[in-house]
């Protein structure tokens, strides 16, 4: 089942763990080497938000996110919210939410996130049975 209703919010207010200038620096150093990396993609469409402009974006996610959260916009979201490059977007986009992990509670970029039915099913269905 497809739980992505293409919302678009988890491309409105971007969060990773890298500050920009790490961005720029890590991408510099990868497309040096030749390595593929998510941040060569990164530093050429993701753009810094202060924390007011990611709450206008956003509201409801920022509100969940800490307060030193690295916080970005990516110029390839669409007016119609899909992505202009969905067959070259990086690992990040590609894995969001749960990156191969379990599923857990955490923040998902919108409170109609589709998403949220697995973390409904972990912990109210699944883990009574455990
Ligand atoms: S917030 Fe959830 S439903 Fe919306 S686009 Fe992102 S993954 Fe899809
Ligand atoms: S590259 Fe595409 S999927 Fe990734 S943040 Fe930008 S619009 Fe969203």
């Amino acid at each position: 089942m497809e739980l992505c209703n293409k919302c678009g919010a988890c491309c409105r207010v971007l969060t990773v763990e890298q500050a920009p200038q790490e961005i720029q620096a890590i991408a510099s150093v990868t497309k040096l080497l030749g390595i593929p990396s998510d941040m060569i993609f990164a530093a050429q469409h993701w753009h810094p938000l202060s924390r007011e402009e990611a709450r206008q974006r956003n509201p409801f996610y920022v509100e969940r996110l800490p307060a030193d959260a690295n916080l970005y916009w990516c110029d390839q979201l669409g007016s119609d919210g899909l992505c202009m490059s969905h067959q070259t977007r990086p690992l990040v986009c590609r894995g969001y939410p749960w990156y191969d992990q379990p599923v857990r509670d955490m923040a998902l970029a919108d409170q109609d996130c589709g998403y949220a039915l697995d973390i409904v099913s972990e912990y109210v269905i699944r883990r009574p049975e455990m």
